[in-house]
This record gives C-alpha cells, structure tokens and sequence, in this order.
C-alpha cells in the first residue's frame, strides 16, 4: 500500500483499520486496547514475540494494538517504511536525537524552530552533543555550518511564528551526498500537504496534536522512516538491532531506546482520538489553508497591518518555493502591529480567534508572540531571530471565511496607529 499508492489520499486512511485485517464484530475502527500486558498460552510464544521473531505485544510502553494502527496510517500517509508514535511531539524528536545520537555528535538545525524544540536542543548541547544552528532557508549558510562530524541536519518545513520555508530540496540532495541523516518535521505541512520523503527526507516527525489530530483534543507525536537512509552504514546502531533489515535498523533502534527504555508512550484513548481526526485531515486542512490565504491578503491590504508572513503572498521572501513544493501554503500566519498598538486588547476584541497558545485546531487561535511563546528567550534572541514585538501568530481554522474577517476587521478598525 505504501509505495505506488493505489487509492487515494483519504480513502487509504478511511479503509485503513477494516482492510490491514479483520476487526472483532466486524467493528469499522481498531477498537481501543487498553490492556497494558499480554498474555501467552505457550512461554515459547512470550520467548519469540520477545526475540522479536514473532509478531505480537508484550507490554503497552514498546507496542500496543491501536496504536499500531495510528502508526500504519501515518505510514501510508508519508509513504514511508514505517513509523513509531509517541505520546507527544516533543517526545518523538527528543527520542531521535536520544536513540541515534551520542557524545561528541555534531547536530546541525534550522535557527527557526518551534520554542520548544529549540529549548530541547539547548539541552542535548548541554549532555555533550555539538549543537548548532543557521539559517535554513540557505544552502550556503548551513552548508557553511557543516562539520566532518556533523550526524544529522534537522529543520522544519514551514517554520512558526515567521513562516520561513526551508530549502528542503538542496537540503536534502547535501544531505545524501554527505551521508548525514536529514529529519524533517513536517507538523506545520502534515503529509496531506508535503512529503518530505519528495526531497530526500530521512526521518519525518508530525506532532499528531496539531493538523493530524485536528480538534485539539489530543496530544501525540510520530517519526516516520522514509526507508532512504542506508541504516547499515550509520555507526550507531547497536549490534542487538542490526539484524534487522537495513531499512528497519533505525525504526528498531527508535522503540527500543527511544519509546521502550524512554518511555513517552501514546496512550492508546488518545490515538484513537488522533485515529479519528486524521479521517478528515484533507478536508479540514484544504479549507482552513483558503481561509489562511484570503484572512493573509486581507490583512496585507489593510493599512493599520505594518507586515503580514503567510507564504500565499508574492511578498513572502519563500512564495516561489512554497507554491512548487506544497499543495497549500500552509494554514498558520502571523502578522506586526505597530509596537505602540495595545496587542492585548486587539486580541480581547476578536470574537471568534481565541487567545491560545495551540496550533492546528479547527478553531482559529490567536497569540502575541513576544509576551508568551518566545518570552523565555529574552528580547535580543527575539531580534536576532526577527521576531517583532509586535508580532501576532495565528492558526487559522475552519470557521466560515466571511465571519474570520469581519472578526479581525472589527478589531482592526480599533486600533490606533
Ligand atoms: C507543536 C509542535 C511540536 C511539538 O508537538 P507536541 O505534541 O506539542 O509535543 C513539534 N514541532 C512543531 C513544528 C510543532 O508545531
């Protein structure tokens, strides 16, 4: 199913649970396994599945049934080898850089990063792994960061708050000439939008909390392997894992080190939450995308709005790059007022946009970035990275176009400056 996809986007991820298998009563969903253990009439049985010369689950932290079947969908959805979920995004990334990584690594990232993610990074620079960071949307600038030891460049596809793109595609083909290992969070594009596995990607994180998941009802985190990366060549896998296929050594070496001895397991109530949400990722996404574009065009054109970055806009410095690689330009933007402007109070007048720090949800949230998502980093990091203070975020939602606008036009019609 993974390689030449045979049907539809929407209608593997329907037919997903029903056709990889009989369920009990003919149920229509995985039904949610709760069992924390399993049982095994026959201790050879426990012994190989074990060994991992049988399929079969032992214990919920390393595998569970349901979300198994999260972790097939995504893997069709990415069309990759295969995938391990997490209970958080952050648990998945924290667990690649923990599981494949060690003393003395250099790990390159983009500088433009989710908060917390860069807030992790910090930390593993601090456990003796050589972080750095530079401009991602240069080839030349992160080209320049490289070392003879650099293991794994990591970036994202669209970045929040500023919604800078990445040069995936050169990204990738450096990394394939250099044998570094190139993960790609594609949580701000989901793979209805992007493939990362298109330009070379080996390793896709999606934080399911966001556009997978869809409702903001449940948190949870994947990596998938793109089956790119030749794993018999990576030096740090350890001996227990390569007797695995090639193509499997890293995914092994991910659940055991990462979510078996780590422990960040998805419960299995939430990834059948997460399950649910994905049914409708290309509907939801497709409509809150149009709704990104037009409240972006509306917002560039009014006068009280000093900038506007949704990369739909021939002014965003990626719009090229964005239209080639992405089948929308994605669903979050963000937007300066004027420093001097109350950005509390244009918040408080919206109606609809609600001040939340989440991204993803159907509904559309707002947030000042400066005062709460990028506060921890200080106001010259904030400089250094372009991040006006006057800078508001939001993730649009499905909400009628006609009543987004109004919403923020009235706000907008407040202002002072
Ligand atoms: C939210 C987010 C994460 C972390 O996901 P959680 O499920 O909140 O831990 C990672 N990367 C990006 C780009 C995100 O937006």
């Amino acid at each position: 199913m993974a390689q030449d996809r045979p049907r539809g986007f929407t209608t593997d991820i329907l037919h997903s649970d029903r056709l990889r298998g009989a369920i009990e009563h003919g149920a229509l969903h995985k039904p949610v396994h709760s069992s924390v253990a399993y049982g095994f009439e026959d201790a050879q049985m426990l012994a190989a599945v074990f060994q991992g010369t049988e399929k079969g689950f032992s214990y919920s932290r390393s595998g569970n049934p349901t979300v198994e079947a999260l972790e097939a969908k995504i893997t069709a959805m990415e069309e990759g080898v295969g995938t391990v979920a997490f209970a958080t995004g952050m648990a998945a990334i924290g667990s690649i850089l923990f599981s494949l990584l060690r003393a003395g690594d250099h790990f390159l990232s983009s500088a433009f990063l989710f908060g917390n993610t860069n807030s992790l990074f910090q930390s593993f620079a601090a456990q003796g792994i050589d972080v750095s960071f530079a401009d991602a949307t240069s080839l030349d600038a992160m080209k320049a960061a490289l070392r003879p030891e650099t293991r794994m460049v990591f970036v994202e596809t669209i970045a929040n708050p500023r919604t800078q793109i990445a040069d995936l595609e050169a990204l990738g083909a450096l990394c394939a000439e250099r044998g570094i290992v190139f993960v790609v969070d594609n949580t701000m594009t989901s793979p209805w939008l992007f493939q990362p596995k298109a330009v070379g990607a080996h390793l896709v994180v999606n934080a399911l909390t966001k556009y997978i998941g869809g409702h903001g009802a449940a948190l949870g985190g994947a990596v998938t392997d793109t089956g790119l990366f030749p794993w018999d060549r990576y030096p740090h896998i350890f001996d227990a894992y390569r007797s695995a296929p090639p193509a499997r050594q890293a995914l092994t070496q991910l659940r055991k080190k990462g979510l078996r001895d780590f422990g960040a397991s998805l419960a299995p109530e939430a990834a059948h939450t997460l399950a649910l949400g994905a049914e409708t990722l290309a509907l939801r996404l497709d409509r809150a995308c149009a709704n990104a574009a037009a409240l972006a065009s509306f917002l560039e054109a009014h006068p009280k709005v000093q900038r506007v970055y949704h990369p739909s806009l021939k002014s965003h410095a990626q719009h090229d790059r964005a239209t080639r690689l992405f089948r929308h330009p994605g669903a979050l933007l963000s937007f300066e007022l004027d420093p001097r402007e109350d950005l509390f109070a244009f918040c408080d007048r919206l109606q609809l946009a609600v001040n939340s720090t989440n991204l993803g949800d159907n509904r559309t949230l707002i947030i000042p970035v400066a005062h709460t998502i990028y506060f921890e980093m200080g106001a010259a990091r904030r400089a250094e990275m372009g991040l006006a203070e006057g800078l508001l975020r939001v993730s649009v939602g499905i909400e009628d176009s006609g009543d987004l606008l109004a919403d923020f036009e009235a706000s907008l019609g407040a202002l002072k400056f």
